[in-house]
């Protein structure tokens, strides 16, 4: 199912990790790379914008979207659920692109199974009272809130397993510099170097 030319990569992590921030980072550093943007039935936080960081929609259009087949995989986390928007991941591979795609452990495993060549990636913080500290600097979160996202947080790192690479997530820069270096290897494996082999040996 997954286009030869482009790369999918699953990004992983605890709530409060660092994940956006580090995208962020790693974004401009290459034209390539593409960054899904998923659809979420969860409140807008200060300083999110609609088509940027989520399409923001309601329950009834999100199932909506399931039942037309328009969403790739979908997850409950916490009260709100998040989805993949399918057309444009397939267009961006078809494209040469390397997408990527921010997503909680159950939606990874999903995406696995129809891509069997993504890879993957968790961001681990590098301990739990770190992770507690970062996610209540933010800000954006009732104490219920954070209780459930770290709760999920214990949960996620044991299925860290699952997982290709796993950066931690001390020094924002070191772990995008790291994030940086594994996306850019996968482009020497031998599954994606077998066509310029064969073109190597095709005279001799
Ligand atoms: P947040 O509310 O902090 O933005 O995201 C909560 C969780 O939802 C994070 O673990 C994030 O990776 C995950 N998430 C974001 N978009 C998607 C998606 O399209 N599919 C799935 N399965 N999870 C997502």
């Amino acid at each position: 199912m997954q286009n030869e030319s482009g790369m999918l990569i699953l990004f992983s992590g605890p709530s409060g990790v660092g994940k956006d921030t580090l995208l962020d980072i790693i974004l401009g550093k290459n034209e390539l790379f593409q960054r899904s943007v998923s659809l979420t039935t969860r409140e807008k936080r200060s300083g999110e914008t609609d088509g940027v960081d989520y399409y923001f929609i309601s329950k009834e259009k999100f199932i909506k979207m399931v039942d037309d087949g328009q969403v790739l995989e979908y997850a409950q986390y916490g009260d709100n659920i998040y989805g993949t928007p399918k057309a444009p991941v397939d267009k961006w591979l078809s494209e040469g692109k390397t997408v990527i795609l921010k997503i909680e452990v159950k939606g990874a495993q999903k995406i696995r199974e129809l891509y069997p060549d993504a890879v993957s990636i968790f961001l681990l913080p590098p301990s739990m009272q770190i992770l507690e500290k970062r996610i209540r600097a933010r800000g954006t979160e009732n104490e219920q809130d954070i209780a459930k996202r770290l709760e999920i947080a214990k949960n996620e790192i044991l299925r860290s397993a699952d997982y290709d690479f796993v950066v931690i997530n001390d020094k924002i820069d070191e772990a995008a510099s790291n994030v940086l270096n594994i996306i850019n290897s996968m482009n020497f494996t031998y599954k994606k170097m077998s066509n310029k082999i064969s073109e190597v040996v095709k005279n001799v």
